[in-house]
């Protein structure tokens, strides 16, 4: 059976990379009838942030992209928090330890120090491994003897993968394909710390195999550790599962990978919901908070390294698990754009109903609409929805459907208005009394207007837009007239030529 897991490190919010690894593990699970899981890797807790285990949960909630198993939701594998599976690692390093693929390390921080120093001063670079494990204090070098001692000493020590000497591994990647890499250029990495906790190697490759994963889909961050997680298996006699390392997401301008500090420097968020920060108390924003609709951000999302067929570029979230294809992900990196970004929110808007923009104005925190009305606000929604990026947008563009201008706009001023403007607009308000007041019947009403006046269309429309908005923009005069009603028309004129 298909298993692949989502495995973050609540180390910080989850960004965008994030949330595209998770949509991929998604999506190919979805796709192949199998189970997505969530796993929480907090072995790491000197780099453990306060509440970004909670806002991943939430902002994959937000996305719809709900797990079949994981902290929260249980399931046959639990605990799906690593820092709660603390015996199930000792458990596999006992068996590990039998076998020459791990070994004891007990030299200290100054001893290591020590070492590198003499390295870096011949310009070479330090690395614990087959060259150098011979010259430090390890359970290779130490007798039996030694090594019983120390521990009975209680002296700390490290668990360490012992790389072998000169062995090709062929790799396999679903999205890059083969590739070789030579074991002397890989290290002995630390597999358990001194406190016993599992480093994420150790507990990843354990987790991996006891919640039978199938397919290990993640960021290409980890395309380096591929060779110590082969071998890490080989080790332990298990069979490995599948892999398939995601490309990066690049900056805007395509040059480099799109960084947590990019947000801010060009003004786009980076992370799904607001995130504020434990110890700075400093806010990151979120695509929610901006007004995106979930459904528009995780289709996007899912485009930054995948096209589907044909081209499609609008997919609910059920069309992309039916079209969804690892081997069609691409191995270039995809360049982040602030303007698709809002091309997709302004796709999804124009979907919905009248009524859902309604209840998303409505629970939005920042607009009041206490005055507005429903009814009215509905065919608001109606006139305005075509041209809105965010849902907010409809209101503060349509803002003067709600409140009578209180000034003109100066340039406005200068091109629509003069005296013989206003004295049009004095009779155009006097005559408005017999005005039909629907769409259609009004721009008809007002040609025949015009006309009257010995004036052309556009010397009517300029200072009527002006008089009912208060610059020279908005939708078409005679739908706006037609919600604002005779009555707000006529004063609005009043007002303007007073
Ligand atoms: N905990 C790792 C991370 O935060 C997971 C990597 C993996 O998927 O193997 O990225």
């Amino acid at each position: 059976k298909v298993r692949v897991r989502f495995a973050p490190s609540p180390t910080g919010p989850l960004h965008l990379g994030g949330v595209r690894t998770a949509l991929y593990d998604y999506l190919f699970a979805k796709s192949q009838g199998g189970d997505f899981v969530l796993r929480i890797e907090d072995t790491d807790t000197a780099r453990y942030v306060e509440g970004a285990e909670e806002y991943i949960m939430e902002a994959l909630e937000w996305c719809g992209i709900i797990p079949d198993e994981s902290p929260k939701h249980g399931g046959k594998f639990a605990p799906y928090r690593q820092s709660e599976r603390r015996e199930i690692y000792d458990r596999h390093l006992v068996e590990l330890l039998k076998t020459d693929y791990a070994y004891l390390a007990f030299d200290t921080t100054e001893e290591l120090d020590e070492i590198r120093k003499e390295f870096e001063q011949n310009g070479d670079v330090f690395a614990y491994n087959y060259v150098t494990r011979n010259r430090l204090k390890n359970s290779i070098t130490l007798s039996a003897d030694e090594v019983q001692k120390l521990i009975a000493a209680q002296v700390p020590y490290v668990v360490r993968f012992k790389m072998p000497v000169d062995r090709v591994l062929n790799l396999e990647d679903i999205i890059r394909g083969k590739f070789a890499v030579n074991t002397n250029t890989l290290d002995d990495k630390v597999l358990v710390k001194n406190d016993g906790m599992p480093t994420y190697h150790f507990a990843n490759i354990v987790d991996d195999h006891e919640m039978e994963i199938s397919h290990v889909i993640r960021g290409e961050e980890w395309l380096p550790s591929l060779g110590l997680h082969y071998l890490l298996y080989e080790a332990m006699g298990w069979e490995k599962p599948q892999f398939a390392h995601l490309s990066l997401i690049l900056k805007p301008e395509g040059k480099g990978k799109l960084s947590k500090r990019d947000g801010d420097k060009f003004g786009f968020p980076v992370f799904p919901l607001n995130f504020k920060d434990p110890e700075t108390g400093n806010i990151s924003k979120g695509y929610r908070e901006e007004g995106y609709l979930p459904d528009a951000f995780i289709n996007m999302v899912a485009l930054l390294g995948w096209s589907p067929a044909n081209d499609r570029e609008i997919l609910t979230l059920e069309e992309m698990v039916q079209e969804f294809d690892l081997h069609k992900v691409h191995k270039a990196g995809a360049r982040f754009s602030k303007e698709k970004a809002e091309w997709f929110n302004q796709q999804y808007l124009k979907l919905k109903s009248d009524e859902e923009v309604l209840e998303l104005l409505k629970s939005s925190k920042d607009l009041d609409l206490s005055n507005s009305g429903d009814e009215k606000l509905l065919k608001v929604i109606s006139l305005m929805k075509e041209r809105a990026t965010f849902p907010k947008d409809i209101y503060e563009d349509g803002k003067f459907f709600f409140e009578a201008p209180t000034n003109y706009d100066e340039k406005a001023v200068k091109k629509a208005w003069s005296e013989s403007a206003k004295s049009v607009m004095i009779i155009l308000a006097a005559q408005m009394a017999n005005f039909s007041f629907s769409a259609e019947g009004l721009k008809q009403e007002i040609h025949d207007f015009a006309e009257s006046q010995n004036t052309g269309m556009g010397k009517v429309m300029m200072p009527l837009r002006l008089c009912l908005v208060g610059e020279l923009k908005g939708p078409d005069v005679p739908d706006i007239m037609q919600i604002l009603g005779k009555d707000e028309c006529a004063a609005r004129i009043q007002n303007a030529v007073n």
